[in-house]
């Protein structure tokens, strides 16, 4: 499968959002686009939108959901800047950063999804799953965190490729 780019400052974000949202879920869209690296097929996160849990406070904890309109939104403004929707991110407050069995019933097939997991607050691992439209399962997507260079190229790693996998 394709791997997932994201600076090392998106990175950051959605840990920092994580944590911030703690003991609340975060969650947010991924925009960007999908390139050719090297013959093979990359997807590159060039920004994040965060977004609001459209569920009640007493729900956040356990399940995230993104406002249709918020999506439709985003959709028309990545469009308009030749990028796309690539998917959404959302944190594990005390949970493993894999998804749950909510994630697979409400997941879609194409979007990434990033988890961190955030555990007494503090950021731990970050994952992303794509949806398997066939089996219907998550396969695990791995993340490469390096620094985005230009518009469709990407720059030389900064501090190790593959760092941040899992
Ligand atoms: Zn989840």
């Amino acid at each position: 499968m394709n791997p997932i780019i994201l600076s090392p400052a998106l990175f950051k974000q959605i840990e920092t959002e994580g944590a911030n949202a703690f003991p609340n879920e975060c969650c947010g869209i991924l925009i960007g686009s999908d390139v050719k690296e090297a013959e093979r097929a990359v997807r590159i996160v060039k920004r994040l939108l965060p977004g609001k849990n459209a569920f009640e406070a007493d729900e956040q904890y356990h399940r995230f959901s993104i406002d249709p309109r918020a999506q439709l939104q985003a959709e028309r403004e990545a469009a308009a800047e030749g990028l796309a929707v690539l998917g959404f991110y959302h944190s594990h407050p005390n949970h493993p950063a894999r998804p749950s069995d909510y994630d697979r019933d409400h997941g879609w097939p194409f979007y990434s999804y990033v988890i961190v997991s955030i555990q007494d607050g503090k950021p731990d691992l970050m994952t992303s799953w794509v949806l398997n439209d066939q089996s219907n399962e998550f396969e695990k997507q791995e993340i490469l965190v390096k620094e985005i260079m230009d518009a469709l190229g990407v720059g030389e790693s900064a501090d190790g490729d593959g760092g941040a996998a899992m």
